[in-house]
């Protein structure tokens, strides 16, 4: 029986996990997940409802009811809540502030977390992106990577990214939330960001995108052979 692979990519915001998951996918010709989109769909549907960001009873009682979903392709950055099509606005400044407050509820991780491994299940290669891929979801990985980049680098990355977007940005504004993000996302209980002990740890400040997609199918070439 054929073994898919499956590819686990964690680290911080803007080290650009995305943009090289989504290269690394299509080149082993493997589907994608993106977690934090899920957990971006989450949050604004708590922010729709008006969930108080600093009651997690509450937000933890609002997720079953959550109906979301996202696309499977690299070249397909599309995401769901409730049948409407929320791909922008779930970048936006209001889900990006409040993100980090409701994936810290052990119940949203509970949900998610669920649907993350039933979806990277699927027959096929996949290239999974996240936090705690290595470490929580799929331990099992066959290749795991950690992404990382100083903080400047990565908001500046960010930066120009909400530019490129159409988004309002200032720069001062996203280092401090990429500061604010880093310290909550690794000192929370559940799941906190860390490099599992088996992860291949990659710096890419210094690097460009396209160095970093070849230097992590190189590396996975190296770890299983030619993608099957
Ligand atoms: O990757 P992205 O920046 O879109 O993720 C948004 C947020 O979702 C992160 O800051 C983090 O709080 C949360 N997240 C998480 N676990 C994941 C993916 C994202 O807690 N696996």
């Amino acid at each position: 029986m054929s073994h898919s692979l499956v590819i686990a990519i964690d680290g911080p915001a803007g080290t650009g996990k995305s943009s090289v998951a989504r290269g690394l996918a299509s080149a082993l010709q493997a589907g994608y997940l993106d977690t934090g989109a899920m957990y971006r769909i989450v949050t604004l549907s708590v922010l729709r409802s008006g969930i108080d960001l600093a009651d997690p009873a509450a937000i933890a009682a609002a997720v079953d009811g959550v109906e979301l979903a996202v696309g499977h392709e690299p070249g397909e950055d599309i995401s769901f809540l409730a049948g409407e099509d929320v791909s922008a606005e779930i970048r936006g400044d209001a889900v990006t502030k409040a993100v980090s407050a409701v994936s810290a509820v052990p119940e949203v991780r509970a949900r998610l977390v669920d649907l993350q491994r039933e979806l990277a299940s699927a027959p096929g290669n996949v290239v999974v992106e996240g936090r705690d891929i290595g470490t929580v979801v799929l331990p099992d990985a066959d290749v795991k990577i950690f992404l990382t980049a100083s903080a400047e680098v990565r908001a500046q990355r960010r930066h120009d990214q909400n530019i490129a977007r159409g988004l309002a940005s200032d720069y001062e504004d996203v280092l401090a939330d990429v500061r604010r993000r880093d310290h909550l996302d690794s000192t929370r209980a559940v799941s906190p960001l860390r490099a599992a002990d088996d992860a291949v740890v990659v710096d890419t400040s210094d690097m460009s995108q396209d160095e970093v997609v070849a230097h992590l199918t190189e590396l996975v070439e190296q770890k299983v052979g030619a993608p099957r």
